[in-house]
Order: structure tokens, then C-alpha cells, then sequence
């Protein structure tokens, strides 16, 4: 089964039935081992790891950062960095997390990013994990009050070269980005969950959709974690039923699953033509995660909760993920996530972001995806809204037919309201 697997990924990478199988563009050869002799070669991986995301070059003086602060408004925080010759750049943190975060921007990164060029930001990235010991926080404690910061000085540095965000990181592949809609409800009842995400789908048009099925993390007891009896054996012919042969369809179990009974999803999941299966048993299971997705022929996708560049670069090398889905606030920022993506690249596996609601994350994970030269065709989204007051003037910010333009002007491509801003105060 594991050679049919390798072969739908290899030939949906090289775009022969991108109609059904929606992998954006994607040039590289699969470098996987045999299965029963399995050598993994890192070579590439490390080999990537090692190259700067960040285009210093475009940069030929300087950019000292003088100033960094994290500003809060009720639950709001944003993240303002200012250079030694007067730039600036903004961010909008994710407030859900920051609330509990926040000491640890303010005890033990902002004080590391003073008087720092911020042209040398992927050797910063590294070493900042370094500084007091951070790694020991590593995951979304350490993530995403580091993406923060991250996300205001790419934005300074976009204003200084006059480029967008995806332009520093990468090359700009995709102008326009391709959604899907990414629904919760695995606690209700199977009517309920069908009429919200009926709606879901119709706010935003999209040609993309992804469902929960199973529980919510392996061993969990708690009914109403789990959702209702025979929810996942019901709804998965039911949504295909409701949304016809060309909707591509995705599911996320969230690590809930045996490996047997990932096994036994998963080939329903297939028999209804699901595209990937998320999370199919826990998130740091590597072993079982391979297992099952030796047995299955649809994709694996995983990495919203790795926290670690080797994780992933083991799940890749070794074919445990079939495609990857690092989180650019959790997972530290935007240069990490790129590390994941040409790591996954290297082994002909596609990427597509795992994106937190919320805040700006829609416009954030516009630009990482802009950059990614094997983005999968659809990306998750959890709509548009927002408590941070801004402007855009280089897109709508509207799905159009499952579609949303890429903001082009420099840096975030967005204006956060001054007077928005000036109702913060400096933590
Ligand atoms: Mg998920």
C-alpha cells in the first residue's frame, strides 16, 4: 500500500491530476527510502536548515532595532519594533495566547532583539532560543511570543526594501490564495454540525472544506470531548453526500486514534475520497503516525503542535507525514515555518499551514503561503474576523469564489488604526 501512497504523492506533486488532487505547483523528486530498508537521507534536510530565509541582501546598511515593545489594549496586543534610523513596523500577537504569554515577551525575548540588526533576523531566530535558556520553553509558550516579534520586524524590514512580507521570506508564488474552510462541532450531534458547517461553506463560498472526526487527543473519556456515538461513521458519507464529488473534503481527528482505529478511519475516509487525514493518532506518536500512514493510501498531514525543527525533520525524512502543516505563531514565526516547508520540498511533500483564528492570523498566513513553493492547493481558514482595527489598500480581504488576494505593499500590507493603536498601553 505504501508504494501506491509514494506514487499518488509523487505524481499529484508533479501536477498530472491536479484536478483531483489539488497540489500547487511543486518541481522536486521524492528521495524516500525503501520501506523495508528504510536509510533515511538527511543530507538535503540539513543542508536546508542551515540556509538563511531571510533575504539580507536586499538590505545593504544596517537596521538597528532601538525600540521594541509590546503594547495591550484590553485582550488586544500588538508588537511595535523601531530601528536606530527611524523605521518602523507593527504587529497584531494572538491575543487567545498572549494573555497568558506575555512575561515571557517581556522577560526573556524583547530584551535579546535590542540594538541587534535586524537584517540578521534568521541567526537571531536561532539564537534567541539560545538566550536564557528559552528552548526549555519550546512550543507555543516560547512560539508565539517569538512569531510576534517576528511578524513586527518583517513588517519593518518590508517598509524599509518597500516589499512585502512574502517577499523577504521567499519568492512570491501564489498572488492570490486558495481557502478552505476549516469547521470545529465534532461535539454535536451530526444534523446540528451538517446545518453550521452548511454555513460555514456558503459565508465564504468555498471549494475546500475540512471536518472534525473523533475526539479531541488520544485516551480522552469525556463524552462530550468525544462527541456523540458513531458522529465520525455518519458524517464523513453524509458531507460528501451534501457537497457533491467536487468538493475537496479534509479531515482532522486531532490526534484521537489507535493506530487501529486511525487505520479503520482512514480507509473510510478514503472510500468517500478525503484528501488528507490530519492528526490521525497523536501529535508525537512518530512511530505510530508512519504506521498508519504506511497502511493508508491517503496522505497523512500533521504539525500544528511540533514545536521542534527535528521532529519535523524526522516525520519528513521518514515519511511519517505526508504533508506538513507548521504553525506560524506556535511554531515561532514565519522563518522556522519556511525551514519545515523546503525541508518537506526537498522530499516532494506539499505544505500547507495550520492557521490559528483570530487577530491577523488570515493576513499572516496570506504571506507565508504567497511564498511557498509547494503550497498545496487550499489553505485553512477561520474567516475574516478580527478585533484589530486596520486598513488595506492593496486587497479586499474577501473570499471571492474560495479566492483572497495577497496584500502587495510593503511589509504586512496593512495599516493598524492609529487610533486603534494609541489605545494600548506599553506592558
Ligand atoms: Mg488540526
Amino acid at each position: 500500500m505504501q508504494t501506491n501512497r509514494r506514487q499518488f504523492i509523487s505524481t499529484a506533486v508533479a501536477g498530472g491530476i491536479a484536478a483531483t488532487l489539488p497540489f500547487s505547483a511543486c518541481g522536486s523528486t521524492p528521495q524516500i527510502s525503501d520501506n523495508n530498508n528504510r536509510k533515511p537521507d538527511y543530507t538535503k534536510l540539513d543542508e536546508i536548515l542551515k540556509k538563511p530565509i531571510f533575504k539580507k541582501e536586499l538590505f545593504t546598511t544596517p537596521v538597528i532595532i532601538e525600540t521594541l515593545e509590546l503594547l495591550r489594549f484590553k485582550d488586544s496586543f500588538l508588537c511595535r519594533v523601531r530601528s536606530k534610523d527611524g523605521a518602523e513596523g507593527i504587529s497584531a500577537g494572538h491575543s487567545g495566547q498572549l494573555r497568558s504569554q506575555y512575561p515571557i515577551f517581556t522577560n526573556l525575548l524583547q530584551p535579546f532583539f535590542i540594538n541587534k540588526d535586524a537584517r540578521d533576523l534568521d541567526l537571531l531566530i536561532e539564537k534567541v532560543y539560545i538566550y536564557k535558556l528559552n528552548f526549555r520553553l519550546s512550543g507555543m509558550a516560547l512560539g508565539v511570543p517569538l512569531a510576534t516579534i517576528e511578524f513586527a520586524i518583517l513588517d519593518m524590514m518590508g517598509k524599509v526594501a518597500g516589499k512585502p512580507i512574502g517577499q523577504l521570506i521567499g519568492d512570491i508564488h501564489h498572488p492570490e490564495v486558495a481557502v478552505y474552510q476549516a469547521t470545529e462541532y465534532r461535539e454535536k450531534p451530526v444534523p446540528e454540525s451538517m446545518e453550521l458547517i452548511k454555513r460555514d461553506v456558503a459565508e465564504y463560498n468555498a471549494k475546500a472544506l475540512k471536518i472534525k472526526v473523533g475526539g479531541l487527543m488520544f485516551g480522552t473519556a469525556d463524552l462530550n470531548a468525544v462527541g456523540p456515538a458513531g458522529r465520525t461513521e455518519t458524517i464523513i458519507p453524509l458531507v460528501r453526500k451534501t457537497f457533491g464529488d467536487d468538493m475537496v473534503l479534509y479531515a482532522d481527528s486531532n490526534g484521537f486514534y489507535s493506530v487501529d482505529e486511525a487505520i479503520r478511519v482512514g480507509k473510510l475516509l478514503e472510500e468517500y475520497h478525503f484528501q488528507f487525514f490530519e492528526e490521525p493518532v497523536p501529535f508525537d506518536w512518530y512511530e505510530e503516525t508512519r504506521q498508519v500512514a504506511d497502511v493508508l493510501t491517503i496522505p497523512v498531514a500533521g504539525g500544528e503542535q511540533e514545536y521542534s525543527l527535528h521532529g519535523f525533520r524526522w516525520l519528513i525524512a521518514n515519511d511519517g507525514l505526508q504533508i506538513v502543516q507548521p504553525d506560524f505563531f506556535y511554531f515561532g514565526g514565519m522563518i522556522r515555518a519556511m525551514k519545515v516547508a523546503l525541508m518537506a520540498e526537498a522530499f516532494g511533500k506539499p505544505c500547507t499551514p495550520h492557521m490559528t483564528g483570530g487577530d491577523l492570523g488570515f493576513l499572516y498566513m496570506m504571506h507565508f503561503v504567497s511564498a511557498l513553493p509547494n503550497a498545496l492547493h487550499y489553505h485553512e481558514f477561520k474567516g475574516f474576523k478580527t478585533n484589530t482595527i486596520f486598513e488595506c489598500k492593496t486587497s479586499p480581504l474577501k473570499s471571492i469564489n474560495g479566492l483572497v488576494k495577497v496584500p502587495t505593499g510593503p511589509g504586512s500590507g496593512v495599516d493598524i488604526d492609529p487610533d486603534f493603536i494609541r489605545k494600548h498601553e506599553i506592558v
